[in-house]
């Protein structure tokens, strides 16, 4: 990003903060949270900054104008002294992270590019681990905010509420808060006394818990010992009662599922299935519950094969970095994503359920003229805008837009409309 680039984002910034100071975030316990910036002047963060209060933090925010804003999961007795252990850690929110760049989402092959720094050599999808031109290891990634991605972590992140926060751990709705990053996807701050004080290694089992990480299928599939195989029971608690009732629910779609089914049971094993279904369905539903039937029809590897994509559909991608690391930065809600130039903000359960990734989440209204500085492929959206272009082109395109391509340095802003 060129100077004048950086100068005109950050004076939009300056901007937005001065009217929407209010909006900023006061996480609770304020008081006791390290705070930490990064400027449009400098490359690295500033950290160890506390506050007295929300006013005092808002002020200076205003007056530093952020690119990026974070403070920490963890409250402490001094959030602002520069040795960890000098800080006295008290407790830390228990944090998720549910990112695009996670989720195996088939649009990324047509909006995400790459680009070979040493031949110049690109591509789209997946960034490869060495460029198939040259071998080069020196390859940059240019990964895109896309509706139907957001709408992927959106689902994951309401799986990871419904089907594991409340029911398996108990914890109270009223004590999450989901948060849009500004960027590619949500965060879940846990805020429940019981689990605040958790160690590393104890959020760890979580997370491999709710990633379905160690869990042996084969422990799962039920041997036959005589005429009848006992099933899982839906009422159980942990895996096994989510299996049995993603089971159920897979037998009522099969149906719909029904090429899916045949690729991967085979033509013949599939037609018989759907021929037994209601004998199979009454048997998972008895009591109690038989897969006998099931068991008959499939054989245990195609079981077991049916079984690891339940678990592969039922699990929830969340990136267990954040949430092991008990002393994490995490972006401020009410502040804005520098790279993307959308606001952080706090979800309430009915608002998460109807997010969507429009222009309309941008506070930058207007047109930008830009200059291209890469090459952008056709076909990609930016917020439902259309955009490509070849390198040192120019162009009118929406103010939302150039800030968001200019953080990704692909283009220079040269003027505001
Ligand atoms: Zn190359
Ligand atoms: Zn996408």
């Amino acid at each position: 990003m060129n100077e004048k680039t950086s100068e005109i984002i950050e004076s939009l910034f300056k901007t937005y903060y001065i009217r929407n100071k209010q909006k900023i975030f006061e996480p609770p316990r304020l008081r006791n949270r390290e705070f930490a910036f990064q400027t449009f002047k400098s490359e690295g963060m500033i950290r160890h900054l506390a506050f007295e209060n929300a006013e005092e933090l808002r002020n200076y925010i205003v007056k530093i104008i952020p690119k990026h804003a974070f403070y920490s999961t963890a409250i402490y007795v001094l959030p602002s002294a520069h040795d960890m252990d000098e800080k006295g850690w008290i407790g830390a929110e228990l944090v998720f992270d549910i990112d695009a760049d996670h989720l195996d989402t088939p649009c990324r092959n047509q909006h995400d590019f790459w680009k070979c720094i040493t031949c110049g050599y690109r591509g789209r999808g997946k960034t490869p681990e060495t460029c198939p031109n040259c071998g080069s290891k020196n390859i940059k990634a240019y990964a895109w905010i896309c509706e139907k991605c957001i709408a992927k972590a959106k689902e994951e992140t309401l799986k990871l509420i419904e089907n594991f926060l409340v029911p398996d751990f108990g914890i109270n709705p009223k004590e999450i808060m989901v948060v849009f990053t500004g960027h590619r996807g949500f965060h879940i701050h846990v805020s429940s006394k019981e689990y605040t004080k958790l160690s590393s290694e104890e959020r760890r089992e979580i997370v491999d818990y709710i990633k379905a990480l160690g869990l042996s299928i084969d422990k799962l599939i039920p041997f036959r010992r005589s005429r009848e195989v006992l099933g899982l029971d839906i009422n159980e608690p942990g895996w096994r009662g989510k299996i049995a009732r993603k089971l159920y629910d897979f037998l009522l779609e099969l149906e719909e599922r029904k090429d899916e089914v045949r690729n991967f049971l085979g033509e013949k094993t599939a037609t018989s299935l759907a021929e037994e279904l209601n004998r199979v369905i009454v048997e998972i539903m008895d009591k109690p519950p038989k897969w006998t039937t099931l068991y008959r029809i499939l054989g245990r590897k195609k079981l077991r094969k049916l079984l690891e994509t339940l678990v592969k559909e039922e699990k929830c991608e969340v990136d267990e970095k954040v949430t092991i690391d008990t002393r994490r930065l995490i972006r401020l809600p009410g502040t804005l994503h520098g790279k993307s130039g959308l606001p952080v903000l706090i979800l309430d359960l009915v608002s998460l359920d109807n997010f969507t990734l429009t222009k309309d989440l941008s506070p930058f209204k207007g047109k930008a003229k830009v200059k291209f500085t890469e090459e952008i492929p056709k076909n990609i959206e930016v917020l439902g805008e259309k955009i490509a272009g070849r390198k040192g082109e120019n162009m009118k395109i929406s103010l939302l837009a150039a800030i968001y391509l200019a953080g990704k340095g692909l283009v220079e802003i040269e003027g505001i409309e």
